[in-house]
């Protein structure tokens, strides 16, 4: 990197790849690998606790949704030793290092929990046969088998071959009690999985984005635009892991999806481990003497940090051992308490400029709530919705529910270089619009994406939804996720200070897992009533819907109009006058932001000995 800088801070010299520093490619490549493996291993994480280990659906539910919380809630302590000690790169080593242990130890699945009906004082075993939900379930006495189906209330077990198993051909539910005996070593095993992919990416996922950051100066207009091409190989590694990993899951075993998911992670770490140097320095140590200096007996502070991974090894697998202790409440108070953390440090360890930028950061950081509130329906009632009420025929074939999925990975994959073009191209001519209004329309997409769906069942009448309003719920939602998630950790980088750089992208991330919470609050609000999986009401259930959807949107967009009302406050905090202009600035910006060297936003410091 040179220290004369050509227009737009871009440094004149710099090696680059169409127009990027190459260094970006080397991230590109991980986080996607990275991501094909959480996106993956999370597809099929639901089916495997309830199918092949038998944890009931409750059980399963709150087990997934702790898992999916302290992936994101574990990156503010990843990102603050990297900030203090570690240095990113060196933390996001480690963080791939136990990525690929967890997705490994994933593959090891055991023969699986067994369960067994007593029926008249006699033991029989129930056997899924396959993976999914359309697999058959068979029933087996001492003289045979048989496959068995639920009346449509539940209230009946229905024996296909009585006479081969000397069964009546109904039993009713209430007259056999059910009990399931697990293989408590591999589930053990399982949670130590879990356990090593949230310490992984607690080290991993927001240090990966820091150092996006770190390769653009301050006053470099390619900012946005490099984190949104980053974004495209994270929804490029989620879209590739969903047609392969999701797939082989089901048809050929657990362990050979969970397997494909940790040696896609392998091609990560390798990824980085190898391209590494082209960082040039970027995510290096704050200082190497620093790492070497002893802590307790032979542990240096470098081997601490490591030993706090263990550390959040511990807590992750106690706590997902035991998801359905946890109160609710504790959720929101962890988000409470971070924030006031957060604005604590902007207020007494900040000041001036540096003190607003924080708090502006602060700002994107809260302003992500409402989209992905919305935005993660995805998942959960939007996955409902359009399994109980689109008509998923597409011209002539039946598209099943989770293939819906894919859409918002393919659109990021598809838009995100035009975005990514249209920043610059904007920039360039003085037009782009600035983050703060980004966001605004971000969330005001959200909403309005809800919007077109009611629109859409309200012209379905009392028939089923057109297909073609989910294809637009998706789209429109993607267009606010591509205004907002991106650009919201191009930000960080910028406005957070050098040294708390990496703690901040924490945040970012760990409010992005408590809006996926807030999201599940809300998906509970649709909740309709069903027996064995159907519902009992179809139409006061699609007027639930419409109805939870038309409030949220409506919400979303005033909520959106807020923030756009409100951009010009943010905008002036985030003191862009005196981050842009000067094209030297990225460099004279660098002495009011933080401590040389800090790791985060600084090009390399020569005097720093290499490793
Ligand atoms: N889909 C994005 C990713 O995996 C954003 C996740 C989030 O912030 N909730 O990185």
């Amino acid at each position: 990197m040179s220290d004369t800088a050509a227009a737009g801070g871009i440094p004149a010299g710099e090696k680059t790849i169409f127009g990027h520093p190459r260094g970006l490619y080397i991230l590109f490549f991980t986080e996607m690998w990275e991501r094909f493996s959480y996106y993956g291993m999370r597809g099929l994480l639901i089916l495997y606790l309830t199918q092949h280990f038998l944890f009931s659906d409750e059980r399963s539910a709150v087990m997934y949704g702790a898992y999916t919380a302290l992936v994101y809630v574990m990156t503010i302590i990843g990102g603050s030793l990297a900030d203090r000690y570690l240095g990113q790169r060196k933390a996001v080593a480690y963080g791939a290092i136990l990525l690929v242990m967890g997705h490994g130890l994933m593959a090891f699945e055991g023969s699986g929990s067994k369960q067994f009906i007593t029926y008249e004082g006699q033991d029989y075993q129930v056997t899924l046969e396959g993976r999914g939900s359309d697999a058959p379930r068979f029933l087996t006495s001492d003289i045979g088998r048989s496959q068995i189906k639920f009346s449509d209330g539940g209230e009946e077990m229905i024996i296909d071959d009585p006479d081969v198993v000397g069964l009546p051909a109904t039993i009713a539910t209430d007259a056999f009690t059910t009990r399931v005996e697990k293989q408590q070593l591999f589930v053990n095993t399982l949670y130590l999985a879990l356990a090593l992919i949230i310490a992984g990416v607690g080290f991993l996922k927001a240090n990966i984005s820091t150092i996006v950051g770190s390769l653009y100066g301050l006053g470099d207009t390619r900012r946005d635009s490099g984190f949104t091409i980053f974004y495209m190989g994270i929804n490029l590694g989620s879209l590739l892991s969903s047609v392969t990993v999701g797939i082989i899951g089901i048809r050929y075993g657990w362990n050979w999806g969970f397997g494909l998911a940790g040696v896609g992670m392998l091609a990560g770490l390798i990824t980085f481990l190898v391209f590494q140097p082209w960082l040039e320095g970027r995510a290096d140590p704050p200082s190497f003497e620093k790492l070497k200096e002893k802590v307790f007996g032979p542990i240096n502070v470098e081997w601490a940090c490591y030993l706090t991974g263990v550390g959040i090894i511990v807590f992750a697998m106690l706590t997902v051992m035991n998801a359905h202790l946890v109160p609710e409440w504790f959720v929101g108070m962890l988000g409470v308490f971070v924030f006031v953390f957060l604005v604590g440090y902007a207020v007494t360890k900040l000041a001036g400029e540096e003190r607003d930028r924080m708090l502006a950061a602060i700002y994107f950081i809260l302003a992500q709530i409402p989209f992905w509130a919305l935005f993660e329906q995805a998942g959960s009632s939007l996955t409902l919705f359009t399994d109980r009420f689109v008509d998923r025929d597409i011209f002539g074939w039946h598209v099943e529910t989770p293939v819906f999925q894919a859409l918002n990975a393919g659109f990021i994959v598809m838009f995100a270089p035009l975005f990514a073009w249209a920043w610059v191209a904007l920039a360039k001519r003085k037009m782009e619009p600035s983050a703060p209004v980004k966001f605004a329309f971000g969330v005001f997409l959200a909403g309005l994406g809800f919007l077109s769906l009611v629109g859409g069942i309200a012209a379905s009448g009392a028939g089923l939804t057109a297909v073609y309003f989910i294809f637009l719920i998706y789209w429109i939602h993607t267009m606010g996720e591509l205004m907002l998630s991106p650009v919201g950790l191009s930000q960080v980088t910028k406005l957070a200070p050098a040294r708390a750089v990496g703690m901040s992208m924490g945040a970012w991330f760990l409010y992005s897992g408590l809006s996926n919470y807030l999201a599940g609050v809300i998906a509970r609000t649709t909740g309709a009533e069903t027996i064995g999986g159907q519902l009992t009401d179809v139409a006061a259930a699609k007027a639930g819907y419409a109805e939870v959807y038309t409030n949220v949107g409506y919400v979303a967009m005033g909520v959106g109009v807020v923030m756009l009302l409100i951009s010009p406050i943010i905008k002036k905090l985030m003191h862009l006058d005196t981050l842009k202009g000067d094209p030297s600035h990225a460099l004279a910006g660098e002495s009011q932001l933080g401590q040389p060297g800090a790791g985060g936003i600084h090009p390399p410091q020569k005097e720093q000995p290499a490793e």
